[in-house]
């Protein structure tokens, strides 16, 4: 018995990172996954390797969400979860920001995401999940992330009204807010097939043995537990939360 059995679950941005490992975890765990993204060639090859379905969707466009959401219909006749997963980073000061780019970064990650709810919830079976991703910076600030920040604390103002409302439905919407992950946002290295993966990690876990008490970053199949725990009955009374999955980075400072 999988924790998904039967279950049909949208994750968006799964083309790689963490939407990738929680598409393949809920896959293992007997979900109908629907890989969506804008990344054809690698969403496509995903979806073909794990038997699931792969809709190209760009989240900041209403008509992609209508087509995504029918084509998730008619391959398995119901939708019972979303993981808003799609998401980019930008990094300047606020003050040097231009406004193409803040709205660049609220289209995707804001508007994405309550585009994501307000298309796939009315016709989510009832009991159904959302899981919305926001992120360590949804909870605290960080110099140079701004916009991005910005964009996640609106995620979980989002995930809490959506979680009154959907209620009565029995439909649980909660939040993740990861700290560094190890992917191609924080480890752009990722995406250089020259570089060596093991080493960039390695690299990056020591960067952050300084600042996270846990001593390294995350990996995203981590996250993606922490997505199946919200998606799953096991998390059958929790709604309109958010979960900090960040090696402690947000419990405090060491002064010695
Ligand atoms: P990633 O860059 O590897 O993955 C992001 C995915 O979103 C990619 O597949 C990309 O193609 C897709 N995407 C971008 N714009 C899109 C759009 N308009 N429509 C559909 N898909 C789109 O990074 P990741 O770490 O896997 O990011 C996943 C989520 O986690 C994001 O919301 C990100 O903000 C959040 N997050 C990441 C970190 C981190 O350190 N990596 C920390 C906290 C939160």
């Amino acid at each position: 018995m999988g924790k998904l059995d039967g279950r049909t679950i949208i994750v968006t941005g799964a083309a790689r990172g963490q939407g990738e490992q929680e598409a393949r975890l809920f896959v293992a765990e007997g979900a109908n996954v629907v890989v969506a993204d804008v990344l054809d060639d690698q969403g496509g090859a995903l979806a073909k390797e794990l038997g699931a379905l792969y809709v190209h969707l760009d989240v900041g466009s209403e008509e992609d969400w209508r087509a995504a959401l029918a084509a998730a219909k008619e391959a398995y006749g119901r939708v019972d979860g979303l993981v808003n997963n799609a998401g980019i980073l930008r990094f300047n000061s606020l003050v040097d920001t231009p406004l193409d780019e803040f709205m660049q970064v609220v289209r995707v990650n804001q508007v994405g995401c309550f585009l994501g709810m307000k298309t796939v919830a009315p016709e989510m079976e009832d009991g159904g999940t959302i899981v919305n991703t926001a992120s360590y910076t949804a909870v605290t600030g960080m110099a140079a992330v701004g916009t991005y920040a910005a964009t996640k604390h609106a995620i979980l103002g989002l995930t809490r009204v959506a979680a009154l409302e959907l209620a009565p439905r029995g439909i649980r919407v909660n939040a993740m807010c990861p700290g560094a992950i190890d992917t191609a946002m924080s480890n752009p290295a990722q995406l250089d097939p020259e570089a060596d993966a093991e080493e960039t990690s390695r690299a990056l876990d020591g960067l952050y043995r300084k600042l996270v008490p846990l001593g390294r970053i995350g990996r995203p199949q981590e996250v993606a537990r922490l997505a199946l725990f919200l998606t799953s009955e096991d998390s059958s009374y929790i709604t309109g939360q958010p979960f900090v999955i960040d090696g402690g980075w947000l419990a405090g400072v060491s002064v010695i």
